[in-house]
């Protein structure tokens, strides 16, 4: 069991940059993900798209920028724990006996076990990311077996029939992939536009005179059915006229997009503002001594939810952090340039 200066919460821009904004004040970190990769919204939801508004970059993708992040931060040798969901944070007894600024330690609480920390810093974003799953009886009794939000092996679906749900990028991306193996694929959309890149449209609409992909538009998916839980098809309902089909299938992907939540926060006594965590804006200084919160999940007022705002936000708090554990010294260093951390 170990004891680190910080512990920070959410592994995307804002909580590796703190990692290094810590490392530099020779602060000893630790940093939780739900996700299994670091990256945050960047590498979960953009990782290939460019970012124009990086300092010193006249363009970067997002992969690229979280890559670089990584490196810097890593130079201070951080702990990382991925797929670790926080589920809370408590004060608690200094059971390590080292010097701190209230005599107490938190406790952080994850669904992996119990880490300790002086200090620390949350940053998680937009909370944690799941699928948008659609509203059908006993949808999770299929989930796993017959049904899939991502698609991780192709093999599973070699000569069987699928059903896509969605007019999106994803859904559409998925239907030309997979009509490669699958026996038949049909897509599901409950109206005529989809939001998908027109290519992939283009695509799309030349499997289907090719017969690899059934459209069904504009349709929903209204009930799964099934001889205990078996699956063997899908109702479908046109969404105009509300007219039922019903299409066999043995698969079924819905492919509505990733939402993010943050509706655990209200069990962390923390001060919320708009469901963002309300801070200090010159120390980024949260309602419970010695918790900091930065990047999209802070709150103060104007602020606005850009990378660099948090990449700001994380060094002006590493250097409160500091001083909040160490109230009788100053941090040596002004500017990067004179510390001898790098030399
Ligand atoms: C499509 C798109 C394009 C964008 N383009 C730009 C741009 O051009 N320029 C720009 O500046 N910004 C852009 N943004 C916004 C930018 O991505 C965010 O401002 C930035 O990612 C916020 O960083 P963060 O570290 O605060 O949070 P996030 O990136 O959201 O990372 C938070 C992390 O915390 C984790 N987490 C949450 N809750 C928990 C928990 N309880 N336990 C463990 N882990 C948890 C999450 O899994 C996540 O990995 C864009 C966003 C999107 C969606």
């Amino acid at each position: 069991m170990k004891n680190f200066d910080v512990a920070i919460i959410g592994g995307g821009p804002a909580g590796i940059f703190s990692a290094f904004a810590c490392g530099m004040q020779r602060l000893s970190c630790i940093i939780f993900d739900n996700l299994p990769q670091l990256g945050g919204q960047c590498t979960a939801l953009y990782p290939n798209k460019n970012i124009y508004d990086i300092p010193g970059f006249k363009k970067i993708t997002s992969s690229d920028l979280i890559e670089n992040l990584k490196e810097q931060a890593f130079s201070f040798n951080p702990e990382i724990r991925l797929n670790h969901f926080v589920k809370n944070i408590y004060e608690h007894e200094n059971i390590f006996k080292r010097e701190t600024a209230q005599g107490n330690i938190f406790k952080i609480e994850t669904a992996q076990g119990d880490y300790f920390a002086n200090s620390v810093v949350i940053a998680l974003g937009n909370g944690i990311f799941g699928p948008v799953k659609p509203i059908l009886k006993d949808l999770d009794k299929f989930e796993g077996s017959h049904l899939f939000y991502d698609v991780d092996d192709f093999k599973k679906f070699e000569n069987e029939t699928v059903v896509i749900a969605g007019g999106g990028d994803s859904a559409l991306d998925w239907a030309i992939e997979l009509s490669e193996v699958a026996k038949k694929i049909y897509l599901v959309h409950r109206r005529e536009h989809v939001s998908a890149h027109p290519a992939s449209w283009q695509k799309v609409l030349e499997l289907a005179k090719l017969g690899k992909i059934e459209l069904k538009i504009p349709y929903v998916v209204c009930e799964i059915m099934h001889d205990n839980f078996q699956m063997y098809g899908l109702n479908l309902e046109n969404f105009v006229n509300k007219e039922k089909i019903f299409i066999e299938a043995k698969y079924f992907l819905p492919c509505f997009g990733i939402r993010s939540d943050v509706g655990f926060l209200k069990n962390w006594d923390l001060k919320l503002e708009n469901n963002r965590i309300a801070v200090d804006f010159f120390t980024m200084r949260t309602s419970r001594k010695g918790i900091y919160a930065v990047g999209d999940c802070a709150h103060y007022l104007h602020k606005r939810n850009l990378i660099l705002t948090g990449f700001a936000e994380a060094m002006q708090c590493s250097v409160d952090i500091f001083k909040y554990l160490h109230p009788y010294s100053a941090p040596d260093w002004v500017h990067s340039t004179d510390s001898d951390l790098f030399k």
